[in-house]
């Protein structure tokens, strides 16, 4: 090949790479615009600019026939090395807890305890270490509370409105079986009742066998505080619901509390209707939605294929990370479990990330790295302090849910970044650099009056 086409050619890839990039970032910045990230889109539009400025002027510059082909191989390995898939190995450690959590020992069911009563005494007999700090948020004003810091005085009665809708379903969650059973094979009956889900608004759903660590060991809500659970049932189909991404970019004000009861409505109808249908074909099925639960969700959740457990201890999944509800119906129908697809870079990349520990502002999450806890190697928040903010706001905060990089919305700028992340680990530790660069390490709620 003669010199003087070996160079153009080469002077010729360096424009293309530098069109490559402008087009990437001005979508990256015409997507964030869109998404009311406004320091995002700013970040893109300036990388727009800085990154193929330099590429074009050493094309239109050097004399060299070299030089362009030398960038160009440098830019093809680097890419390389952050976008080469490099599967993690599958989790080697114990993902199974010793033994059921007791409902008494979560934060909802410490704070109906009452002074002077039964229940009050018998559980600080128990955890004497616990009481000092659940007797100071006790003082505090309280969820939706008129005197709470971020009191608004339409979005708090709203959510108060959603839980109580939610009170009234509880006399729904269990009902009496159709004598009658009819006869499904499983994988038919599986796959319509996940078909159904979805079409009800579901974003996921997935069955996995319901094991002993599914189930809480006692109940610990008003109506049911010390029954212990029994769990008669064999399997468990569980759902999630998509919580929206404007209001939840309102965290730690009002309009993450209405959305979080707005989704726990959502998500229950859709488990009472699922069990009801199930009972009327002749089976035993339980809802489990919010206040009436007799598993934890996030683990029948994640056992069912939808998604990790990380480093906030909520279900992290594919598509919206955190961003989610969870309702399940547990029942005797023989349906199918689903494979469970493992997907270790979601540990991979909370190790790296850690900026849900950085938002936090009653620092209850973690910097450090998993411990094991029961027989299972994870992180776990401080109960305690989270409950303690959320009783002084009147919200249910949900700083790290908004911050974290993996509740974007689910478009394709951000499922190419999701689909980086699964599958390289150099992609990955870019990434949370990248997020940081792009919305900011503590990125600032999103306040405009009302939504
Ligand atoms: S913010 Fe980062 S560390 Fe926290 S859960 Fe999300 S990805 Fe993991
Ligand atoms: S909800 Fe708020 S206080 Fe609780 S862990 Fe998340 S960021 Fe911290």
């Amino acid at each position: 090949m003669p010199v003087s086409t070996f160079s153009i050619m080469g002077s010729y890839l360096l424009y293309f790479i530098s069109a490559l990039l402008f087009i990437f970032f001005v979508y990256a910045a015409w997507a964030s615009l869109k998404e009311k990230e406004t320091r995002a889109c700013r970040r893109f539009v300036l990388l727009a600019v800085a990154l193929p400025l330099p590429l074009l002027a050493l094309a239109l510059l050097t004399e060299s026939p070299v030089v362009p082909w030398i960038i160009t191989v440098a830019l093809v390995v680097g890419a390389g090395i952050f976008f080469i898939p490099r599967p993690l190995p599958a989790y080697k450690e114990h993902i199974v807890p010793r033994g059921r959590i007791d409902e008494r020992d979560t934060m909802f069911s410490r704070d109906i305890l009452e002074p002077g009563t039964s229940e009050y005494d018998a559980y600080y007999r128990r955890h004497p270490e616990r009481k000092k700090g659940d007797d100071a948020f006790r003082r505090n004003p309280g969820l939706l509370s008129a005197s709470a810091t971020f009191y608004d005085p339409f979005i708090f009665p709203a959510a108060q409105a959603n839980f109580e809708l939610i009170e009234q379903y509880r006399n729904f969650v269990d009902g009496p079986v159709a004598n009658e059973r009819q006869q499904w094979d499983g994988p038919a009956l599986s796959r319509q009742l996940k078909s159904l889900a979805l079409k009800y608004g579901a974003v996921r759903a997935g069955i996995t066998r319901l094991e002993d660590h599914h189930l809480y060991s006692y109940r610990g809500r008003k109506h049911n505080y010390g029954e212990p659970v029994e769990g008669h049932h064999t399997h468990a189909l569980a759902l999630t619901v998509e919580m929206d991404h404007d209001y939840l970019r309102n965290a730690p004000y009002a309009y993450c509390v209405l959305e979080s009861s707005r989704q726990y409505v959502r998500s229950g109808v859709m488990a009472l209707w699922i069990a009801r249908i199930l009972r009327d074909m002749g089976y035993h099925a339980r809802a489990h939605i919010d206040g009436e639960y007799e598993v934890v969700c996030p683990l029948v959740a994640r056992d069912a294929g939808l998604g990790e457990i990380g480093r906030m201890g909520l279900l992290m999944t594919p598509e919206l990370g955190p961003r989610v509800r969870i309702a399940v119906v547990t029942t005797t129908a023989p349906l199918v479990a689903d494979e469970r697809d493992e997907d270790p870079s979601v540990i991979d990349f909370c190790t790296t990330c850690k900026k849900c520990a950085d938002v936090c502002p009653s620092r209850a999450i973690p910097f450090g790295d998993r411990q094991e806890i029961g027989g299972v190697l994870r992180w776990q928040i401080d109960q305690q302090a989270c409950f303690t903010y959320w009783t002084r706001t009147g919200t249910d905060c949900a700083r790290c849910m908004s911050a974290c990089p993996y509740s974007h919305p689910d478009t394709p700028l951000h499922n190419l970044v999701r689909h980086g992340i699964r599958h390289s680990p150099a992609f990955r530790k870019l990434a949370v650099r990248m997020d940081d660069f792009a919305y900011g390490r503590k990125p600032r709620p999103l306040v405009k009056g009302r939504m």
